[in-house]
């Protein structure tokens, strides 16, 4: 089973946090028959289930602050050496500074491969700081609080945002508005993906 008309579907989705890089991330993955990995989903999971990780990285979460590249990388790895994630995945969340964009390229290099492409999903200040304002009402996230979202957003440009750069020059950067509703905005990354050349399969399409 091939992910990709390509053969490979190694997917990043890059964008500020309430861009609903999450949702779209999973329909991308579903659609392409690839894990999606989204590490903060990770580090929650294991928060909740008290694990050592867990207990390690929970104050860290909590103050919206980033977990050591180290760990986070080996988390990563470990991940993307499983079986389901031979063919690609469409990592979330990560690589979220240089250092670890460093790291998935030693990764990726060591293995002959390379990423497909960066989704970068555009949404501006305001219209994430309103979203993220309602998810904090709906899910009640506890590194969704106003001075927690105002560092993980400060965050988000000083270190994320200029990793976008490096990929830009590699020529990767699918670039999408990520302002309407999701079948929209779910439209135009599949539409911008296959004048990449990079469709589903047919056989592991998921009617949407
Ligand atoms: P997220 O759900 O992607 O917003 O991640 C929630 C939290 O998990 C972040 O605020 C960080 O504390 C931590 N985290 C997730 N991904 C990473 C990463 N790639 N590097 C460091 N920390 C991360």
């Amino acid at each position: 089973m091939t992910a990709s008309a390509t053969g490979s579907a190694r997917f990043l989705i890059v964008g500020p946090q309430g861009s609903g890089k999450g949702t779209q991330g999973v329909l991308v993955a579903e659609a392409f028959g690839v894990p999606q990995v989204a590490t903060g989903d990770i580090f929650r999971a294991n928060v909740s289930g008290g694990t050592e990780l867990g207990k390690r990285v929970q104050s860290i979460i909590e103050a919206g602050d980033l977990v050591p590249d180290e760990l986070t990388s080996e988390l990563v790895r470990d991940r993307l050496e499983q079986a389901d994630a031979a063919s690609g995945f469409v990592l979330d969340g990560y690589p979220r500074n240089r250092g670890q964009v460093d790291d998935l390229d030693a990764f990726l290099t060591a293995r002959g491969e390379a990423l497909d492409a960066v989704i970068e999903l555009e949404v501006p200040r305001d219209e994430s700081i309103a979203r993220l304002r309602q998810r904090a009402a709906q899910q009640g996230r506890t590194d969704d609080t106003e001075e927690v979202i105002a560092n993980r957003l400060a965050i988000y440009e000083r270190e994320t945002a200029p990793i976008l750069d490096v990929y830009r020059e590699r020529g990767v950067v699918v670039r999408i508005d990520g302002v309407g509703t999701l079948d929209e905005v779910t439209r135009r990354i599949f539409s911008a993906l296959a004048e990449r050349g990079l469709a589903p399969d047919a056989g592991d399409a998921v009617s949407a």
